[in-house]
C-alpha cells in the first residue's frame, strides 16, 4: 500500500496558500509586550474578533486576514480576551500557511491568556487551532484527543463550516492512524456539514480526503473519483482559492491504477501551475509523483533524477515533513537499481524525519527492509522482515475490514492475497536456498572425500612402495648377490642370536668356516665367470647338504660360515666331512672341462668360556688357517681351543 495520503494532506495543510508564508515581515513579532498590559473588557471588539474565527478557511489564509489581525495586535490597550483571540487567530493563519513554528509562537502567547480569561468559548478557539498545530508538529494522539473533546463541547453551537473543517481534520488523523472505520464515519459528517453550509471549499476538501481515504485502501478508481470530484466543485468556482494540490493526488492516483500517461500529463499540469503560483513544496510534489511513475515504469534512473530535483526544492523552503515519503521513494529507486547501502541509508533518513510516522508505517518500511535483505542474500532475516510486515498488515486488514466498503474491501483482498502469495514465494525461495547451499555444501563433501581417498590411496601407494624399497634395501644390504646367501653382516647378526640364545650345558651351537682351496687356479685357468659359477654351484652343494635350522653365508670371495644351531661338535664335524666329500666328487662338467676342488674347514663348538662371540669365531679362524697350513683338503675341529685334527 502506498502511503501517499499522508504526503497529500501535509500538502492540504501546509502548502495550499504556501505564498503568504513567505511574505510575511519579519517585524510582524507577536505582541508580547503587550499582554501584560491588562484594560477594559472591549466586548465588541471580541465579537469582531469572533465573527473573524468563523471565516472560511480560504478567508482565514488570506493576506488580509492577516493584516487585519496584525493591525489589532499593534493597537494598544487590548483587553486579555481580544489579545488572546487575535494571537490564536494570527497562529491559525500561520498553521493554515505551513509556518508550524511561528503558530506555535502565537499558541504559546495565548495560552496564559486564555487561562487568565479562563472563558469556555475563548478556550475552544484555543483548542480548535492547537489540533492543527499539534498535528502539523506530529503530536497526532493528542491532536486526535483535543480535536474529539473539542467536538463534543462545540458541534451544537458553532457554524456548520467550521465544525465540518473540524471533523475533516479528525478524519484525517484517524485515517493516518489506519483507524478507517472511524475516519469514514468522520468523513460522512465533514460532507454533511459542508453540503448543509454549501462551502465549495469545504465540499471540495471533503472529496480530497475521501480520496485520500480511498487511496489508502488502495481503492484507486474510488480514489481518482473523489479527487475528480474535488478538482470539479473547484473549477465550478473560479473564486475560490485554486487547490492545486487535488491534480497533484489525482496524477498520484492514476499512477497507481497504472494509468501512467494520464498520471504524467496532470503532473505536468500541477507543475505549470505550481511554478506560476510560485508553489515551490507542491513544484516538488509533481517531481516526486513523475518519479513514482518511473519507478513503476522501472526507469530508476529517471525516477531518481526527479527525487533530486524534488528534495532540492524541498530544502529550498527549509521544509522537513515531507522527507519521510521522500526519502522512502529514494530508498525505494536505489532498492530496484540494486544500491542497497543507499536505499538503507535512506531509510534511515526517512525515519529520522518523521519518527511519528515511522512508527506507524511497520507495515511499508520492514517490507523495503526485508527487499533489502534479500539483495544482500540474507534470506532469513529477509523472510523474518517480511512476515513482521505481514503481520502489521494483517492486523490492519483486520481492524478495519468490516468498516470499509465493498470495493476497498475486494482491493483489500486482492492486495492480502498479493502479500501472503509474495511471503509464501519467499518462503519457498528461502528454501530453494537452502537446498542449493546444501547441494553445494555436499558437492564440496563429495569432492573433499574423494580428494582425501586419493591422498590417502597415494600415500598408502607411496608408504608400500617405501617399505618395499626398504625391505628390498635391507635385504640387498644384507645379502649377497652372486649367491643370494646371507651375507657378512648378516651371518654375524644370526651368530650373535645364536650366541644371545646360548645356555652352556643346555643349549649348544657349532660353527663351520670352510675356504675353498686355490681358487685362484679357477679364475686363473676358467675366467672368472666360470668361478663365479663355481661359487654359486659349492653354495648350492652346502644348502642341500644342510638341515633346515643350518644356515649358510658367504662372508668372503671364496670363504663360508655355516651355524650349526643345537648342534655339538661331533656332528659338526660329520657334516663338514660330509661337505669336504660332495665339494671333491661335485660335478663340473656343465661349466667348464676339468674343474676340480676341494675346500678347507675350520670347526669349532661354543663353549661356556666363550664369554664374546669374536672369540668363537676367531678361533673357527684358526683351524681353518690351520687347514690350510697342513696341506688343505681337511677339516680341523677343536673343543676348548684344544686343537684336534680330526681327518
Ligand atoms: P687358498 O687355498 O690359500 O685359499 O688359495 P686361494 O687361491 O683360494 O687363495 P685366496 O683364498 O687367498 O684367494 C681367493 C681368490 O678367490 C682371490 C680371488 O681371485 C678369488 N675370488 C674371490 N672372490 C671371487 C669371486 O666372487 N669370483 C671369482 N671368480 N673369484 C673370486
Ligand atoms: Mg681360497
Ligand atoms: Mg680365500
Amino acid at each position: 500500500m502506498q502511503k501517499l495520503g499522508k504526503f497529500i494532506l501535509f500538502f492540504l495543510i501546509f502548502f495550499s496558500c504556501n505564498v503568504f508564508a513567505f511574505i510575511t515581515p519579519d517585524t510582524l513579532s507577536p505582541g508580547v509586550s503587550k499582554h501584560l498590559s491588562k484594560s477594559i473588557n472591549n466586548t465588541a471588539l471580541q465579537s469582531q474578533l469572533y465573527g473573524m474565527s468563523n471565516l472560511s478557511v480560504p478567508e482565514r489564509k488570506q493576506e488580509a486576514f492577516f493584516i487585519k489581525i496584525n493591525n489589532l495586535l499593534n493597537k494598544k490597550d487590548l483587553d486579555n480576551h481580544s489579545q488572546a483571540l487575535a494571537n490564536i487567530l494570527m497562529a491559525n493563519y500561520h498553521v493554515l500557511n505551513s509556518d508550524t513554528l511561528r503558530a506555535r509562537e502565537f499558541m504559546t502567547i495565548a495560552q496564559p491568556l486564555v487561562q487568565s480569561v479562563n472563558e469556555a468559548s475563548l478556550y475552544n478557539q484555543y483548542d480548535y487551532v492547537n489540533v492543527f498545530v499539534l498535528r502539523s508538529e506530529g503530536d497526532l494522539e493528542e491532536a486526535l484527543k483535543v480535536s474529539e473533546d473539542l467536538y463534543e463541547k462545540v458541534k451544537d453551537k458553532w457554524v456548520l463550516n467550521k465544525l465540518g473543517d473540524l471533523v475533516l481534520e479528525n478524519a484525517y488523523i484517524n485515517a493516518l492512524f489506519a483507524r478507517y472505520r472511524e475516519s469514514i464515519q468522520s468523513l460522512d459528517i465533514a460532507l454533511d456539514y459542508s453540503l448543509d453550509s454549501n462551502d465549495p471549499y469545504l465540499i471540495s476538501e471533503t472529496y480530497n480526503v475521501f480520496g485520500i481515504l480511498y487511496s489508502f485502501l488502495n481503492d484507486h478508481k474510488s480514489a481518482i473519483m473523489y479527487f475528480e470530484k474535488a478538482i470539479d466543485v473547484m473549477q465550478q468556482h473560479p473564486n475560490l482559492v485554486r487547490n492545486i494540490y487535488f491534480y497533484a493526488n489525482l496524477a498520484d492516483s492514476y499512477r497507481q491504477d497504472d494509468q501512467y500517461e494520464k498520471a504524467l500529463e496532470l503532473t505536468d499540469k500541477t507543475m505549470q501551475l505550481a511554478i506560476r503560483e510560485n508553489d515551490i513544496p507542491l513544484q516538488a510534489f509533481a517531481h516526486q509523483v513523475k518519479a513514482r511513475v518511473y519507478t513503476n515504469q522501472e526507469k530508476y534512473e529517471e525516477a531518481l533524477q526527479q527525487l533530486k530535483s524534488a528534495k532540492t526544492l524541498q530544502e529550498q523552503v527549509g521544509e522537513q515533513m515531507f522527507g519521510y515519503e521522500l526519502y522512502l521513494d529514494f530508498a525505494s529507486a536505489y532498492l530496484k537499481l540494486g544500491q542497497i547501502d543507499e536505499a538503507e541509508e535512506h531509510i534511515e533518513l526517512a525515519i529520522d524525519s518523521a519518527k511519528e510516522a515511522a512508527k506507524l508505517d511497520d507495515f511499508y518500511l520492514n517490507k523495503l527492509r526485508s527487499d533489502i535483505e534479500a539483495k544482500r542474500g540474507n534470506f532469513e532475516q529477509a523472510y523474518n522482515l517480511l512476515s513482521k510486515s505481514s503481520r502489521a498488515y494483517r492486523q490492519s486488514y483486520n481492524d478495519n475490514l468490516t468498516y470499509v466498503s465493498n470495493l476497498a474491501r475486494e482491493q483489500l483482498d486482492q492486495e492480502r492475497l498479493s502479500f501472503e502469495n509474495k511471503l509464501l514465494e519467499n518462503e519457498v525461495a528461502l528454501n530453494s536456498k537452502y537446498v542449493d547451499k546444501y547441494k553445494s555444501y555436499s558437492n564440496f563433501l563429495i569432492a573433499f572425500v574423494i580428494l582425501l581417498f586419493l591422498l590417502m590411496s597415494i600415500g598408502f601407494w607411496l608408504f608400500f612402495k617405501y617399505r618395499r624399497l626398504a625391505k628390498t634395501n635391507e635385504q640387498l644390504a644384507l645379502t649377497d648377490t652372486l649367491t643370494k646367501l646371507p651375507n657378512r653382516r648378516q651371518m654375524f647378526r644370526k651368530l650373535d642370536n645364536e650366541h644371545v640364545k646360548s645356555v652352556p650345558g643346555q643349549s649348544i651351537y657349532s660353527l663351520i668356516i670352510f675356504d675353498i682351496d686355490h681358487f685362484k687356479t679357477i679364475n686363473d685357468r676358467f675366467g672368472h665367470h666360470i668361478g663365479d659359477k663355481v661359487i654359486k654351484r659349492i653354495a648350492s652343494i652346502t644348502q642341500h647338504t644342510l638341515r633346515e635350522e643350518d644356515t649358510i653365508g658367504r662372508i668372503s670371495g671364496e670363504e663360508f660360515l655355516i651355524i650349526l644351531p643345537e648342534t655339538v661338535l661331533k656332528d659338526a664335524e660329520v657334516i663338514a666331512r660330509r661337505l669336504n666329500e660332495r665339494f671333491a666328487n661335485a660335478e663340473f662338467s656343465d661349466l667348464a672341462e676339468g674343474i676340480h676342488l676341494t675346500a678347507s674347514f675350520g670347526v669349532t663348538e661354543y663353549s661356556q668360556e666363550d664369554e664374546r662371540l669374536d672369540m668363537v669365531i676367531n678361533r673357527a679362524d684358526r683351524l681353518l688357517y690351520k687347514a690350510k697350513k697342513e696341506g688343505r683338503n681337511r677339516v680341523i675341529s677343536t673343543f676348548n681351543n684344544d686343537d684336534t685334527d680330526s681327518n
